[in-house]
């Protein structure tokens, strides 16, 4: 143990590769949780609305099977063929079976493989970037959560609040040791960036009468700014604002995608974050020189 950690804290290549395989198998995991979390959710809102209406008499009856993160083991959604540990390799085992379920040959979604692939190379590049460290352990943690929320806010249009919530708390954990920022910029960050996404709503509501993002966008910036620091904001906040509205509009006329059909901000966000962690400090330093 102690060998392999002499072996990661002296080799670059070594902790690269290690947290690149690292990114890869979370990215295995990321894929249940994406897919199941919202449904967690679903039925937990099911099961208030039921007991609210008093129609749960055994709140915790043995009726329902148990459904989490980690039960029951993953399944073919077409013929619920038990996926085997060898068939759940991350991207190994899509190539192997060429993107078909083994029991029925239906075909898996390249998805799968593509958020593996997108956790490896992000882990891997982390770890070239910071080097073996703290810094390194906190943006992977930091790079899954972000991918998490991009995928389940495309599909379900929901950050979800098990998710935010701890990012936020692990974001002002990690800079009390000032890993990327000093603690007053942290707290300063997750403040200001809550406020200020809660002003865009408001303002936006009261002059259109739409609700133009949600609330978890508001926690999703607030967890930004408490990783990154409250400087970081802006940057985010134009990266995230540009990209979504260059896509939007893109949406708009290629798609015909209507213009009252909500378009995720959790991604853009998302995205911006990402940028501001890797390239942050060099973006707004050269942007400052800029103006003089
Ligand atoms: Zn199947």
């Amino acid at each position: 143990m102690t060998a392999l950690f002499q072996l990661l804290q002296t080799s670059p290549l070594a902790f690269i590769i290690m947290c690149g395989v690292l990114g890869l198998m979370v990215g295995s995991f990321l894929n249940v949780v994406i897919h199941r979390l919202p449904k967690i959710m679903e039925l937990g809102w099911q099961q208030q609305c039921a007991e609210l209406r008093g129609e749960i008499t055994h709140p915790d009856g043995d009726a329902a099977a148990p459904y989490n993160l980690v039960v029951p083991r993953s399944a073919c959604p077409h013929c619920n063929h038990v996926i085997s540990a060898w068939e759940n390799i991350p991207i190994v085992s899509y190539v192997l079976l060429r993107g078909k379920c083994k029991g029925c040959g239906a075909a898996i979604s390249p998805r799968y493989p593509i958020i593996e692939a997108i956790s490896g190379v992000l882990c891997a590049y982390a770890a070239a970037h910071f080097g073996f460290g703290l810094t390194a352990v906190g943006a992977l943690l930091l790079i899954w959560a972000l991918l998490a929320l991009t995928a389940i806010d495309i599909d379900t249009q929901l950050l979800p609040d098990d998710i935010t919530l701890p990012l936020l708390w692990a974001g002002l954990l990690f800079n009390l040791f000032g890993v990327f920022t000093n603690l007053s910029n942290a707290v300063l960050g997750a403040a200001i960036g809550y406020l200020t996404l809660w002003s865009v709503y408001w303002l936006f509501k009261l002059i259109t009468g739409k609700e133009g993002m949600g609330y978890g966008d508001f926690k999703l910036l607030a967890a930004l700014g408490a990783w990154l620091g409250w400087q970081m904001l802006p940057l985010i906040i134009l990266l995230s604002s540009l990209v979504g509205a260059i896509v939007g509009i893109t949406m708009i006329v290629a798609l015909k995608h209507g213009r009252n059909i909500p378009i995720p901000f959790g991604p853009y966000l998302a995205g911006g974050g990402l940028i501001a962690l890797f390239w942050g400090q060099t973006l707004t330093h050269e942007y400052l020189q800029l103006l003089g």
